[in-house]
């Protein structure tokens, strides 16, 4: 039994990091704090104050694991020293750390996250940060770490304790399985996922594609993972889980606040002079060239910042936002969500469209031959500056001219985003435009009794 020595009187917050633990054989970060935090709960000698959080960063990285995600796990203790000492036992014993992953796993105690562990983490969200960046930080600030492989994780993990998620954010009920179910088939009734996505919709989202008929809460690796239910609230994603009539016996669940759904990577205005490649933003900007699609079914244009700069951007087909970009014109005032995308031998730097929405759009013309006062029919050119004569009364005027015709533009003034099945885990749904949340600060986190459970 293990003895717990106070090492201050006073308790303080631990932030834990926690980064890439996941590779190819079934490991994942989310699982790793699930283990952890199941720990923390079972000596009660910790207090969480707030939900695990789940952070996407960048998800332009190319060097980044499968989605991105980094957790950070926050409670009070007046035992960090012994805490911490358990927490690399269990990381070690628990082999909660793949082989082959570049894990990354940091702890700060303080009350409160300094502001350049603040700013490192938001620059992390849409921006690339380096490995050395994190270690500075790490040692300006006693952070303690561990890392393997390439010690890429470290970046993530101390972007994680530094983002607080004051602004908006989501929720989600991970459900994960036993050891012995990994790698086997998920099973579940799709009926019962579009019954509660009918009952709690929009207050839980992306549970179903309806127009491709799929359920989109089951992940299809060998990961610990048997569901992720993402919502508006605590209480909502877990009630829905509760919902769900699952055969398999699971290990438990946990609730995750997350910036999933947010678009929180895109939230940086570029000018496109100096845009670097894997980077995330937004630009208000103009259509400078049409849209031509492209092999595969992908419309490619170009855009004009208000500074004058030109750079493509591409829509890709899966997005189902093809039809829409192609009919841009060039003039048209669009806003664009984008990540960078690096130029390669065949294609220049090209802009990834995440989001358009169509501003502004311009009036176009089409000319037509004028009509015959007689009969009323479109008269027929004599040639250049010959005049027009009727093919039915075969009068002749001279004088006519051809008549400009506004042209009914087939494209609305709003926002389009891709569809579900073609959602980043960080993608705001377009339902979830107007639902933005905020916290006052993560002191008013109260959590709600049924975030953890362990079968
Ligand atoms: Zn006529």
């Amino acid at each position: 039994m293990q003895v717990y020595t106070k090492t201050s009187a006073k308790s303080s917050v631990v932030h834990i990091g926690l980064d890439d633990t996941d590779s190819t054989r079934g490991k994942c970060t989310t699982h790793a704090a699930y283990r952890i935090t199941d720990y923390l709960l079972n000596h009660k000698f910790s207090e969480f104050v707030d939900y695990p959080l789940l952070i996407r960063l960048n998800p332009n990285i190319p060097w980044k694991t499968r989605g991105n995600g980094a957790v950070c796990l926050r409670f009070r203790t007046a035992y960090h020293e012994d805490v911490l000492d358990r927490l690399m036992d269990l990381v070690d014993h628990e082999r909660l750390v793949a082989s082959g992953a570049n894990p990354g796993i940091a702890v700060y105690c303080g009350e409160s996250i300094p502001p350049s562990i603040q700013s490192f983490a938001r620059k992390a969200l849409y921006d690339v940060v380096s490995r050395k960046m994190a270690e500075e930080l790490a040692k300006r600030h006693q952070i303690r770490f561990f890392i393997d492989g390439n010690g890429q994780g470290l970046v993530g993990s101390i972007a994680a304790i530094g983002t607080l998620l004051q602004e908006d954010h989501t929720f989600e009920a991970v459900a994960y399985r036993k050891q012995e179910k990994c790698g086997t088939l998920r099973k579940l009734d799709s009926a019962q996922v579009v019954q509660y996505d009918t009952e709690t919709f929009p207050y839980t989202f992306n549970n179903y594609d309806r127009s491709h008929h799929r359920v989109l809460i089951l992940p299809h690796g060998p990961d610990p993972v048997f569901c992720g239910i993402r919502g508006e609230s605590a209480e909502i994603v877990v009630s829905a889980l509760r919902k769900l009539q699952i055969s398999e016996k699971l290990e438990g669940h946990m609730v995750f606040r997350t910036n999933q759904g947010t678009n929180q990577h895109l939230q940086n205005e570029m000018g496109f002079a100096d845009i670097k490649c894997y980077t995330a933003g937004f630009s208000q900007c103009r259509v400078d060239s049409r849209p031509t699609v492209i092999e595969g079914g992908h419309a490619i244009f170009s855009v004009r910042d208000p500074v004058g700069a030109v750079v493509n951007a591409a829509v890709y087909e899966p997005t189902d936002l093809v039809n829409i970009a192609a009919k841009l014109e060039v003039g048209d005032v669009i806003k664009i969500g984008f990540g960078v995308r690096k130029p390669s031998s065949k294609h220049l730097r090209i802009l990834n469209v995440e989001y358009l929405q169509v501003l502004e759009t311009k009036e176009i013309f089409e000319t037509v031959n004028p009509i015959c006062l007689t009969c009323n029919k479109r008269m027929k050119s004599e040639g250049m500056n010959k005049g027009f004569r009727c093919h039915k009364c075969g009068s002749r005027n001279k004088d006519a001219k051809k008549i400009l015709i506004l042209k009914p533009r087939m494209i609305e003034t709003r926002l389009f985003v891709p569809t579900p099945r073609a959602h980043r885990h960080l993608t705001k749904p377009v339902h979830r435009y107007g639902m933005e949340k905020s916290l006052r600060s993560t002191s008013a986190i109260t959590l709600c009794p049924a975030w953890f459970s362990k079968t």
